[in-house]
């Protein structure tokens, strides 16, 4: 099969039928075979119904479906794991991403070489609550990830299948799948400039949280990248720094108190020097970051029957379970 379409949604009855509709122009169009898996989050409306009856008429049409609401990063991660398609592409099912992208974000992943294509909503028909805010998160994740994307977060992207089979999507970690794929080594990401339309039905199902969240999962996803496979290198770092610094003032401290008996001049209790409990706390400090550091590793020992890494290809050899 040439393409997959997942299509993550929450309460979008409206929508689903007319987008349905136009993906299967523009796949017809281009002579592709597809298949479009609508993931139900949950809705309290009819979305499945009317997921159920796009099936019933059309074999293309295939659902899946969550008890409850689960958030669209668990909507794609299952979606992911359902695709069969050499292109995985993934689109919000409000018709605010237009289907005909989907030649050109195809031929950029077949033709090009990319393992990753991002919609770019250059010109954005959303509120400015919303588009401010935006472009400071999408700083941010760019410095942090030092992937040049404008926008991360964009509902519309193209994927080579092996990319979304290697990686794992939780949390709102959908607002970083560029960093994840590149954490895995995929490297070659590319963007489009992608036609961005004003919502046509039903209401944003994401509040101004999504920015408080959108910033806590990008500390997780920089420190993870970084150390989360070698948490005691974290740990270990700060509790050894705390450990020194504190030594060493402690050790003044007491010189000092020598120095004024050796002197002389009564140099008065060491605990009536309140520095002296602040360097306490932080030798305790110290020695928990070390503690934490020792437990997040054997964690990670013994979580580590999935191993973390994937392997592209071996020569003269099976391909190792890993
Ligand atoms: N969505 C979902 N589960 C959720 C919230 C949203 O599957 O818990 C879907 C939603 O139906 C839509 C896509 O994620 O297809 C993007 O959501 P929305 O259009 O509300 O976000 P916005 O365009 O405002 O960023
Ligand atoms: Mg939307």
């Amino acid at each position: 099969m040439d393409i997959s379409v997942v299509v993550p949604l929450y309460n979008e009855e409206e929508s689903l039928p007319e987008l349905f509709d136009w993906i299967a122009r523009v796949m017809h169009a281009n002579k592709f075979s597809y298949e479009v898996i609508f993931v139900n989050d949950g809705s309290t409306d009819k979305s499945w119904d009317v997921i159920v009856a796009l099936a019933a008429k059309h074999p293309e049409a295939k659902g899946i479906r969550f008890r409850k609401n689960q958030g669209k990063s668990n909507g794609l991660n299952v979606g992911f794991k359902a695709a069969t398609g050499d292109v995985v592409i993934t689109m919000d099912a409000d018709l605010q991403d237009s289907p005909e992208e989907i030649p050109e974000l195809y031929s950029m992943i077949v033709n090009d070489g990319f393992d990753m294509v991002s919609g770019w909503k250059k010109k954005r028909y959303d509120p400015l609550s919303k588009t401010i805010p935006t472009k400071l998160f999408n700083a941010a994740t760019r410095s942090i990830s030092k992937i040049k994307l404008h926008d991360f977060n964009c509902g519309l992207k193209a994927y080579r299948l092996e990319v979304v089979q290697s990686i794992e999507i939780y949390g709102e970690m959908h607002r970083y799948i560029p960093f994840l794929a590149k954490n895995v080594g995929f490297n070659k990401i590319g963007e489009k400039v992608v036609q961005h339309q004003e919502r046509k039905y039903g209401v944003t199902k994401f509040g101004l949280d999504r920015f408080v969240n959108g910033f806590l999962d990008l500390a997780t996803l920089a420190v993870m990248s970084k150390f989360g496979k070698r948490p005691m290198h974290f740990f270990g770092m700060i509790g050894a720094i705390l450990f020194f610094i504190s030594l060493i003032a402690l050790a003044v401290l007491g010189g000092l108190k020598l120095w004024g008996l050796k002197t002389g001049n009564n140099p008065g209790l060491l605990t009536e020097n309140p520095l002296f409990f602040l360097l306490l706390t932080t030798l305790i400090l110290a020695a928990q970051m070390f503690v934490t550091g020792f437990i997040a590793e054997l964690t990670l020992r013994s979580s580590s029957r999935k191993s973390n890494y994937t392997l592209t290809e071996t020569i003269n050899l099976e391909q190792p379970e890993v």
